[in-house]
């Protein structure tokens, strides 16, 4: 049995093909992509507008979300958000947060992504205590909270089981932070073998489009795990997250325990390699440029983040030059507009160069999609046969698209503008509504109900 879309216009290889014929099995890989087909076959759903493979969100904390719109009134930093951030942590059970973040999963479908890299660090009670016990059907219940609201919304995941050891540099955890922390590194590299082990039997790995759920590592910063562990990164199969040097006072402790930056800290133990990727890179030195490029690292620019937390701007362009592959996150979740990120990110390029046009249309398609499909290692990016049959199309006949030309859309769109987001051949959202889960605004006001949040 196999599915059928007819696209008026598609992303194929590169270019803007028209008439595009793709065909998926039932596993919902594509199995076939022909162009210039005028006529729509009658048993192809016929999907008009600008299609383009699914936006890969790279870097995603799904409780985050919860945050919008409510941290705006003092001012503030990064490290006063955190301090909200951390209450909202501390709300969190495996039965709320698999509410929340089915809700946020299905807003980031509507937002233009179809998979994601979910870097998740809440793993235990809030005072520390694994969830399980002598109950192991209760073992990794956050982590399988996150899988299953991922699954259920047709969101494919690379759960990036974080490893959180050290509240700073030579620093215990605080009590907010008990619930992220493994004790050693060996409490984390059994917890995620563990892990891996469960979601292998739980979420078996297939055909590229109908496996939605896969494990990756990350270390959660240079200031929470210790410099003597980061080694034990280097022997690990798979994607390899990191938070780097998204604040200066990262660099500064770094400079003042280890004598470097961050991204030497991380390349001094062998960790910085092609399956590494990089989020944020925004205070980077020459050196640290060379070191990530030259590893051919990924690196994930949260652009409306870095600009909502007053990170800075990091040098994309510098990294992209230098050898590395760029792609996107959204990190906090200030919005999920795929469009919106890509965009954000050209316009931070702007303002610090003064030159217009720094990443092509092209090259930010490949940033949200192929860049993404890399850094988390997973069979989707491109409409092509083999891949999974992942995709966005983007109204061209909107007020706010109406005359774009080809590819350059992509500047004018919004996450308003997408009209249909598929996964694995099934459509998950159409015209902002969930095909299975209903209107989003009802899945958070569930959610925000559930967290105990609702006035
Ligand atoms: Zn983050």
């Amino acid at each position: 049995m196999s599915t059928r879309f007819w696209c008026e216009t598609a992303w194929v290889d590169g270019l803007v093909a028209t008439g595009v014929l793709l065909t998926a099995d039932d596993t919902g890989t594509l199995t076939s992509v022909e162009t210039g087909i005028d006529t729509p076959p009658t048993i192809a759903e016929v999907v008009p507008g600008f299609t383009l493979p699914g936006g890969v969100n790279a870097h995603s904390h799904a409780f985050h979300r919860i945050l919008r719109g409510r941290t705006h009134g003092d001012g503030g930093t990064f490290w006063t958000w955190r301090e909200v951030m951390y209450s909202v942590a501390a709300k969190l059970s495996p039965e709320n947060y698999e509410t929340v973040a089915r809700a946020v999963f299905a807003e980031m479908l509507a937002g233009g992504y179809t998979s994601v890299g979910e870097f998740h660090y809440v793993h235990h009670a809030p005072d520390g205590t694994p969830y399980g016990g002598d109950d192991s059907t209760r073992a990794h219940a956050m982590e399988r909270a996150l899988a299953r609201a991922a699954a259920s919304a047709g969101m494919r995941i690379r759960l990036l089981d974080t490893c959180y050891l050290t509240g700073g540099i030579d620093t215990d955890l605080s009590a907010e932070q008990a619930r992220f922390g493994d004790g050693t590194i060996d409490g984390y590299m059994d917890r995620h073998e563990a892990l891996s082990e469960a979601f292998a039997t739980e979420f078996p790995v297939g055909a590229p489009g109908e496996s939605f759920v896969h494990v990756g590592s990350a270390i959660h910063s240079i200031r929470a795990v210790p410099a003597a562990n980061l080694p034990r990164f280097a022997d690990l199969d798979g994607p390899v997250h990191v938070h780097l040097s998204e604040q200066p006072a990262e660099n500064e402790a770094s400079q003042a325990a280890y004598g470097t930056t961050p991204t030497q800290v991380l390349a001094r133990s062998g960790v910085v390699a092609s399956n590494l990727s990089a989020v944020h890179a925004t205070h980077l030195s020459e050196d640290d440029i060379a070191t990530l490029g030259g590893a051919e690292a990924s690196i994930v620019m949260c652009p409306c983040t870095e600009a909502d937390l007053a990170d800075g701007i990091g040098p994309a362009r510098e990294l992209a030059d230098a050898g590395a592959t760029i792609s996107i996150g959204s990190d906090q979740h200030v919005v999920l507009d795929a469009l919106r990120e890509i965009q954000s990110m050209e316009a931070g390029e702007r303002l610090r160069s003064g030159q217009r046009g720094r990443f092509s249309p092209a090259e930010l398609i490949t940033s949200l999609t192929e860049g993404g499909a890399r850094s988390l290692d997973l069979p989707v990016g491109e409409l092509a046969v083999g891949k999974a049959c992942d995709f966005i199309a983007v109204a061209t006949d909107s007020m706010r698209t109406y005359g774009s030309a080809g590819e350059q859309i992509i500047l004018s769109a919004t996450s308003a503008d997408v009209s249909m987001t598929v996964s694995g051949a099934q459509v998950r959202v159409r015209d902002g509504v969930h095909t299975e889960l209903g209107p989003i605004s009802e899945l958070y006001r569930a959610a925000f109900a559930a967290l105990g949040m609702e006035d």
